[in-house]
């Protein structure tokens, strides 16, 4: 898993700038199968080999112009429970101001690294302006200029060198599948687990303080071993907290970085909306598998294609990674609960599928150069082998004489006919093309 890093600070000071500017390399390389940034606010970064997940804490506070200071707060603490690496961004041009103060009041009592950024320093001198943000008592602090880059990658140096080496091994075959429950406030998702793991739940395992931690639990049910996710925000289950929208983000995105599978509940009654749709694309950009719940069905009055157009409207809204399990439940009644955790079982079979390399050529070569890319200024483009790479979740590459003219539809077509060929079922795939 990788660590997660926060920026928090006052609006305007230019959090979402950095944040892009952060994710903007990784996004334009990992993300070029669905082409859409799913979210804006949440991203992946690597920086020396090492791969953080950034959180823009201000996206996620509406109206950001005239917010009330106790709103801020409240994403800072919470930001500061939930995330590893807190980074600050003051604003030089603005100098000081009481909001910067009362958020340095509450990041001076923090324990975990924290780094401050005086933005838009965008020349040498305002590099002097910088030093009035000794005042705010958190020591020393990093100049950079956001819009044009300068000081970032310093920054990042030292940003990264709080984060540990990834460990290589983390996953590996003989391990119990890895589920993480997660949705929004409400969906079922405490419901779903009391369903599943029945009284086991109300074992309390001593947490610690230690908000990095999350606990897997082993259980073994309806004849399947499975480790639950949990993390100390679902114990706390605090209902207050979990309102805000960014607080269950947070708390999706660190379940779902501990995880092979997720399973997303929604809520029948409220259909499959905006914050469900983060939740997913989290997941598939976290390349976990990925199993949707439609929980309270027992609410749901049916006639004859109430589920089918139920479901036609979820797919709808995940184009194009439609290849994915929807299982109506009610996790009141227990409907189908056992249904839900064999088709997550499944996933995870299909996300650990390794296709030989002669059988894929033998399969996908055919089709390939039976429907080859489109000529490009005359020139034609030839798939000659392929194979998938001995990466962890499947990742395949194809080998042609002129990857560059490859476009995103026929990548597309491509990862339809693995499908097609292959049960890669509610699992991303990732597809590069190379040169031979
Ligand atoms: P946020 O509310 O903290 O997310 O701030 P934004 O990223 O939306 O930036 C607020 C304003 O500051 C925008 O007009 C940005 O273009 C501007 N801005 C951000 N970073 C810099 C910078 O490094 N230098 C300058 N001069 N302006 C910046
Ligand atoms: P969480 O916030 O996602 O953990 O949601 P909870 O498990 O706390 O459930 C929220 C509310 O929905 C509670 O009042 C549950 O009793 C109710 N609920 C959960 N699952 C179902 C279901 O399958 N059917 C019905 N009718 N109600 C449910």
């Amino acid at each position: 898993m990788s660590s997660i890093v926060a920026i928090v600070g006052r609006p305007n000071v230019g959090k979402s700038t950095l944040f892009n500017r952060l994710i903007k390399r990784r996004e334009a390389i990992v993300d070029s199968v669905s082409g859409v940034t799913r979210d804006r606010h949440y991203g992946k970064s690597e920086w020396n080999g090492k791969e953080f997940s950034v959180i823009d804490t201000g996206g996620y506070i509406v109206g950001s112009d005239d917010i009330f200071e106790g709103e801020i707060r409240k994403q800072v603490q919470l930001a500061i429970d939930e995330a590893d690496i807190i980074l600050f961004v003051v604003d030089v041009e603005q100098g000081i101001t009481p909001m910067d103060d009362a958020v340095a009041k509450i990041l001076r009592q923090v324990k975990k690294p924290l780094f401050m950024a005086v933005n838009k320093v965008d020349n040498a001198m305002r590099a002097a302006d910088a030093v009035e943000f000794y005042n705010l008592g958190l020591g020393d602090y990093h100049t950079i200029s956001s819009v044009n880059g300068s000081g970032t990658g310093e920054l990042l140096d030292a940003l990264v060198e709080e984060i540990p080496e990834p460990v290589e091994d983390e996953e590996t075959d003989n391990e119990l599948p890895r589920f993480a429950v997660v949705g929004r406030p409400n969906a079922g998702k405490s419901s779903l687990i009391n369903a599943l793991i029945g009284e086991e739940r109300n074992i309390v395992t001593n947490i610690a303080g230690t908000t990095r931690d999350t606990i897997d639990t082993k259980y073994n049910r309806f004849g399947f071993e499975f480790n639950l996710v949990d993390t100390a925000g679902i114990r706390k289950k605090s209902k207050v907290k979990e309102d805000l929208e960014f607080y269950s983000v947070m708390r999706a995105v660190r379940a779902i970085e501990h995880c092979d599978v997720a399973i997303v509940v929604i809520d029948a009654t409220r259909g499959f909306e905006g914050q469900d749709e983060k939740i997913f694309w989290l997941a598939e950009k976290n390349r976990k598998g990925i199993v949707v719940l439609v929980n309270k069905w027992d609410l749901i009055e049916k006639e004859t294609n109430t589920m089918r157009d139920f479901e036609r409207q979820i797919r709808k809204k995940i184009e194009p990674f439609t290849d994915v399990p929807i299982v109506f439940i009610s996790a009141l009644t227990k409907q189908r609960i056992f249904k839900a955790i064999e088709t997550a079982v499944d996933v995870f079979e299909n996300r650990k599928r390794k296709i030989q390399t002669s059988k894929l050529n033998e399969t996908m070569l055919d089709i390939v150069q039976n429907f080859p890319p489109p000529a490009i200024k005359g020139k034609f483009v030839k798939i000659k082998y392929c194979m998938q790479l001995p990466t962890h979740t499947p990742q395949f590459a194809f080998f042609a004489n002129l990857p560059q003219y490859i476009r995103d539809p026929y990548k597309r077509f491509v990862e339809n006919k693995l499908r097609e060929h292959y049960d890669f079922t509610g699992v991303p795939i990732s597809i590069y093309f190379r040169q031979k």
